[in-house]
């Protein structure tokens, strides 16, 4: 699933090569993906719209047009943008048929295509996603606010600090890698950051959340911001479907440590990297370099 390093980097990506553009038009080659409302009535309202900001909030994509409405988008397991010239191809299917871009055409996890947004700037923005679990909602600004504030904070905002991080593990006794993944407590970390920041931050995943000793929060705090930032910088993680608009792969799978290493050895001590579950889960960390603290 798409966490924040990779919604950031799609994010980043989007602001600049289509803000200030217009939908002209918009295909739907699976028209459910757009939810609460008939397609016919979504495609009408953005026609024609300007796009104002591209902007992230937790895992959460938000794309503002003019007229006060926005697109509330969630990736969910599988989705990604990318971006093509207009005069592309693509099957009914969703597969592209023709295209400049040879990373759109060659790869497999591109070839899902459900929706497409026609620009006045001779592209189109297209997402596929295999699992069908991504969503697209059109919102008011009140309808998005009331949904973004169920949120935790941002990692790289002010309000998220050191101490606040301590506040929100000493509020639950459960296992910290559930705090870190509760996207109430703290926005936009999932199961491979997590497993990535315990690691480095020598915590044992089960370990309690209020148990947790001063010199623990400290090193995960410093690795919550370490990790992904590291993760942003290499344009996310791709050992399983996310592409970038380019239909890309990001390159901070070569880096992780444990994630999906189950039985190599650890970077830290050379022992095997074991695999359990937590929350339902596949979770990943060194039983020697991470103890458990009950
Ligand atoms: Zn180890």
């Amino acid at each position: 699933m798409p966490e924040l390093p990779e919604v950031e980097t799609i994010k980043n990506d989007l602001d600049k090569k289509i803000v200030g553009t217009k939908i002209v038009s918009v295909d739907a080659l699976w028209p459910d993906i757009v939810k609460d409302i008939p397609f016919e009535v979504f495609s009408r309202q953005v026609q024609g719209a300007e796009i104002i900001n591209v902007s992230r909030r937790a895992k959460n994509l938000v794309i503002k047009l003019s007229g006060g409405l926005n697109l509330l988008i969630h990736l969910k397991m599988t989705g990604h943008f990318m971006i093509a010239e207009d005069s592309a191809e693509i099957s009914e299917e969703g597969k592209w048929l023709k295209t400049e871009n040879p990373n759109l055409k060659e790869d497999r996890q591109n070839q899902f295509i459900r929706i497409v947004f026609h620009l006045d700037n001779g592209k189109i923005l297209a997402m596929s996603d295999m699992r069908k679990f991504a969503y697209i909602k059109l919102v008011d600004d009140k309808e998005l606010n009331d949904f973004l504030d169920g949120y935790g904070p941002e990692p790289f905002s002010p309000e998220f600090t050191e101490e606040k991080l301590a506040a929100i593990f000493k509020s639950k006794n459960i296992a910290a890698k559930k705090v870190l993944m509760d996207q109430s407590l703290i926005a936009g970390i999932g199961n491979i950051y997590a497993d990535e920041i315990l690691w480095a931050s020598r915590v044992h995943p089960l370990s309690v959340s209020s148990k947790l000793s001063d010199k623990d929060t400290k090193e995960i705090y410093k690795n919550i911001k370490k990790v992904l930032k590291v993760a942003i910088e290499r344009r996310g993680t791709s050992t399983s479907d996310f592409r970038d608009t380019d239909g890309k792969k990001g390159s901070y799978g070569d880096l992780r440590n444990v994630y999906r290493r189950t039985d190599l050895p650890c970077p830290m001590c050379g022992g095997p990297v074991e695999r359990i579950t937590v929350g339902g889960r596949g979770t990943h960390f060194c039983p020697r370099c991470q103890k458990e603290i009950r």
